[in-house]
């Protein structure tokens, strides 16, 4: 069949069948596809969408598009975790030295930002002397010893995805479910952990805007997950702003490393709480334990320093200067100008479009605008006011910082325009809408 015929069918609203989607997507992969006639599939897929059985065939089509890791010799101990990604997440650095500390096994490859949202390859490279690229062998001996090793993906595990990737990234077709599903479990797949936990996002700082989309996403996820024999859950969690207080990759990992040395700060609540849920859904499925059992172990290890112990032997491990990162923590903002933002008014925090944010902290210089974009490791946001807070007039709203003066204005610009005040008081959303099992 013509790849236009292809087009035309899923264009009618036809299924797929495997061995049509596979020569599709090979074919994309070896360069014979071009991309014009794979962004007009894409967005007829966009449109049309896909049965459960062709989101399936495209996941397994991505998972074996490459290599794939081999854990087998973790046995039931490796577990992975993916956030579909949002804005302040940070939790992977929370998490990850969490269940290491307590025998799981987090062997992972992570992604840099995407469009608005931050990722935690950039963040983990902001700190001194951290190799966020290591021989396979390399990183399962330090998952072996550290209980944790966190790399950037490999350009040979599930590559259709990172080929599709680009191409829906500037085609405007990220937002489709049956593509979202494709993209995370074929890459989850490929990249070998028996237990894998999901953070479902929605609102508006995520690619699922609205609750029941994400729940959608979250059952496709989870039911391909099981059919493929892996332990899997998904907790869905909210991301219509920020979580935590800090937006931008240095001042992410910080206040990460804060809640491991027990900051139990009512500003950072939200992300306390969106870790020890993640982790304890995590320590539940490779330990095999009680949920409420692996919540107390998880406080535990943070109140005790054996998270915050174990962070800093993993990123040691992984060649982080620790003098320089101790260093660092106290003086990187002293690298960077400030710019403050004040209320012009009294009122209350109405909406907060955390998208905005998350493109507000790109423009300082967090994130990159094209591939080849330098990131600036320090350039950050302060955020000091969040949606259902009460604010007066001249009040501090957030600080935005970035080592580059020029690029503060227009950021500054965005951040006003992602804020709405009125003196209507709404009340702060749950965190966590809910579990998938
Ligand atoms: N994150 C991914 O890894 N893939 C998507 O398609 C969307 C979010």
């Amino acid at each position: 069949m013509r790849f236009c015929d292809l087009i035309d069918k899923k264009k009618r609203g036809e299924a797929l069948d495997h061995e049509e989607l596979s020569a599709a997507m090979m074919g994309f992969l070896d360069g014979s596809v071009p991309d014009y006639q794979m962004s007009a599939l894409l967005m007829a897929i966009f449109f049309n969408g896909m049965t459960d059985t062709e989101a399936a065939d495209l996941t397994m089509i991505t998972a074996k598009s490459g290599d794939m890791l081999d854990l087998s010799a973790f046995g039931n101990k490796s577990v992975d975790k993916h956030s579909t990604g949002g804005v302040g997440d940070k939790t992977t650095l929370v998490v990850a030295p969490i269940v290491a500390s307590l025998g799981g096994i987090v062997a992972k490859m992570s992604g840099r930002g995407l469009g608005h949202t931050g990722g935690t390859v950039d963040k983990l490279e902001a700190i001194p002397g951290y190799k966020v690229t290591l021989q396979e062998d390399e990183f399962i001996s330090i998952a072996k010893k550290e209980g944790v090793s966190v790399i950037a993906s490999s350009s040979d595990l599930a590559p259709l995805d990172k080929k599709l990737y680009a191409l829906r990234d500037v085609t405007s077709t990220v937002d489709s479910i049956p593509l979202i599903v494709a993209s995370i479990m074929g890459k989850k797949l490929a990249a070998g952990s028996k237990n894998i936990v999901l953070d479902v996002k929605y609102g508006s700082g995520a690619f699922m805007k609205t609750k029941e989309d994400a729940e959608i996403l979250a059952e496709k996820m989870v039911s391909i997950g099981k059919k493929c024999d892996k332990n899997i859950r998904a907790v869905i969690t909210d991301m219509d702003i920020p979580l935590g207080c800090m937006v931008g990759n240095f001042s992410e990992v910080e206040e990460a490393y804060s809640i491991l040395c027990g900051n139990e700060s009512s500003d950072v609540h939200d992300l306390r709480e969106v870790c020890l849920v993640l982790a304890s859904n995590m320590l539940c499925l490779c330990l095999d334990i009680p949920l409420d059992e692996a919540r107390s172990l998880a406080q535990n290890a943070i109140t005790s320093g054996l998270a915050r112990d174990k962070f800093r032997s993993w990123i040691s491990s992984q060649g982080a200067d620790l003098d320089a990162f101790d260093e660092l923590i106290s003086s990187y903002k002293e690298k960077t100008t400030p710019v403050d933002i004040y209320s012009d008014k009294d009122g209350f925090i109405d909406k907060m479009d955390t998208e905005r944010i998350g493109l507000a902290a790109l423009a300082l210089g967090g994130g990159r605008l094209n591939k080849d974009s330098v990131i600036d490791p320090f350039a950050c946001i302060e955020v000091y006011k969040k949606t259902g807070d009460e604010i007066r007039q001249g009040e501090l709203i957030a600080r935005l910082r970035s080592s580059d003066p020029s690029l503060l204005e227009n950021a500054k610009n965005i951040y006003i325009s992602a804020i709405s005040i009125s003196n209507i008081k709404i009340s702060k959303g749950k965190v966590i809408y809910k579990t998938l099992t």
